[in-house]
């Protein structure tokens, strides 16, 4: 993990030029996922020896509608709610202009570094424009030209420490992890578990990760202070709380649980305030160690962008999921509310389908009954192994009801069908021309094995696999 850089400006001052540039010709590398980056380009950069995300806010100057400016300012606050750093981009050519003074101020407002480049410098007619960045109030402009890739190792010069500083924060947190006695998911799953293997239960030797991530304010102490039934963790709005622990041992009405707390492993890494914000990458963190992952949301403003990102990388990460609606206390049109809820969810993150979602007050502790359930029940879902002879009839089944297509005339057969991993559920399809299957079969399997098998909120893996 490493930190995520978002290119932004106003149109045309050559921000995908600049991507393009970082990223490299593998354009195949950018993230089109759906509900999460829709307009936002996200690909790997590479600059010298760095490494690092880029997300680029370019590709709006299609849209002809008067609204332009509108989205181009909401995509703009978006990428820089995602982002650890932003390269704020202006024309050296033309110079400052008015649309420049409103990107500019959306930055001062709202991201923790900025890294002002005065682009199209190449030459001479960039001068002028160069030395009227500096009225944009955000520092020395870095000189470039993306389209004569000029300036890239003073950029790489600009990011070198703040790269260091984010390699420091892994190790700290890494390290934190291991003092708590933690290893990373990964290494405990388990291919070959006998069927009736109960030892992913939780148990004291055991006890069932749960990762609690979301926006600052979302809840989230709130929430494990609930839990916990003890002030071990002081809440409020201010900024800097002092935890003392990343993760809390607690037996929730007889489950055990080992909750991780993000604010806490921020405070464990002891970051310089100007990284304070990042808490992003903490919740990835975090995510990567849990079993399962609650996304804590603020019924007010539900389903943020930084919320969509964490439950997507939840997903791809495989971990099982529940969504929590916090602060139900204060609304008022619980169910014309509740309805709307479900509706955002399906459509923003269609890739979570069937996930729980239940609306919990962290404040009265009303609701927490039905996380706890949703939990216990996400997390058997996640370690649900299904036997062999069961999928086998029920492929034979749904190729009936449905046979595969034959694309450019060639029949793809599939053949046999076994649960290869638990956690999150892995099948494998043994079939002929497996790279011919298209994305919409797959799908479908993946969708009957949901609803057949009764497996809401966890990511099911699907692969198909030739023979040989
Ligand atoms: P975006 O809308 O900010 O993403 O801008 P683009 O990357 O699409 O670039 C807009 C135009 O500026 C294109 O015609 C680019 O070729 C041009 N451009 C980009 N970078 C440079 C540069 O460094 N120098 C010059 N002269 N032109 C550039
Ligand atoms: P965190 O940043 O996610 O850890 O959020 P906190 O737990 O610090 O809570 C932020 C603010 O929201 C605090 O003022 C809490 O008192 C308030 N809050 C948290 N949960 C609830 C809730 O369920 N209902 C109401 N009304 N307020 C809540």
């Amino acid at each position: 993990m490493s930190f995520t850089l978002a290119i932004v400006g106003r149109p045309n001052v050559g921000k995908s030029t600049l991507f393009n540039r970082l990223v490299g010709k593998k354009l195949a590398l950018v993230d089109d996922q759906p509900g999460v980056t829709r307009d936002l380009r996200e690909g790997d950069a590479r600059l010298g020896h760095l490494r690092f995300t880029v997300i680029d806010t370019a590709g709006l100057e299609e849209a002809t509608d008067e609204s332009l400016q509108g989205r181009m300012r909401k995509l703009t606050e978006r990428a820089v709610d995602m982002a650890d750093v932003c390269l704020f981009v202006m024309d050296a050519r033309a110079g400052v202009t008015p649309a420049d003074h409103v990107f500019a101020e959306i930055l001062r407002k709202r991201s923790a570094q900025v890294i002002l480049a005065a682009n199209k410098a190449e030459g001479r007619a960039g001068e002028a424009g160069l030395f009227e960045a500096y009225e944009l109030g955000l520092g020395e402009p870095l000189r470039l030209s993306a389209e004569h890739g000029e300036g890239m190792s003073e950029l790489a010069a600009v990011l070198e420490p703040i790269s260091e500083q984010f390699a420091e924060r892994e190790k700290l947190a890494a390290r934190a992890m291991e003092d708590a006695g933690l290893t990373p998911l990964t290494d405990l799953d388990v291919d070959e578990e006998p069927e009736e293997d109960e030892s992913w239960r939780p148990s004291d030797k055991r006890p069932l990760q749960v990762a609690v991530v979301g926006r600052p304010n979302a809840g989230k102490s709130t929430l494990i202070n609930k839990i916990i039934k003890e002030d071990r963790l002081l809440t409020g709005p201010e900024a800097g709380i002092t935890r003392d622990s990343i993760s809390l041992r607690v037996d929730w009405d007889g489950l055990p649980m080992r909750i991780f707390d993000t604010a806490g492993m921020r405070k464990k890494a002891k970051v310089q305030d100007k990284l304070e914000k990042l808490s992003v990458s903490d919740g990835l963190r975090a995510v990567k160690f849990a079993e399962v992952v609650v996304v804590l949301l603020d019924a007010a403003i539900p389903f943020e962008q930084q919320d969509l990102r964490i439950a997507d990388l939840a997903e791809r990460e495989g971990r099982a999921v529940v969504v929590a609606v916090n602060k139900w206390d204060l609304e008022d049109e619980k169910q014309a509310k509740l309805k709307d809820l479900r509706e955002s969810f399906e459509r923003l993150l269609p890739q979570l389908r069937g996930a729980p979602l239940v609306t919990v007050s962290a404040k009265t502790g009303r609701g927490l009954d039905r996380l706890h359930k949703a939990i216990i029940s996400a997390h058997e879902v996640w370690n649900r192994r299904i036997s062999t002879a069961k999928l086998n009839r029920w492929l034979i089944a749904m190729l009936e009801q449905h046979p595969p297509p034959a694309p450019g005339g060639k029949r793809i057969r599939l053949r046999y069908m076994t649960q290869a991993k638990t956690r999150p559920p892995a099948f494998v399809v043994m079939c002929s021309h497996p790279d011919l299957m298209p994305d919409s079969y797959t799908r479908y399997l993946v969708n009957g094995l949901r609803a057949d098998f009764d497996m809401p909120g966890t990511p099911i893996r699907l692969y198909m696999r030739s023979q040989s």
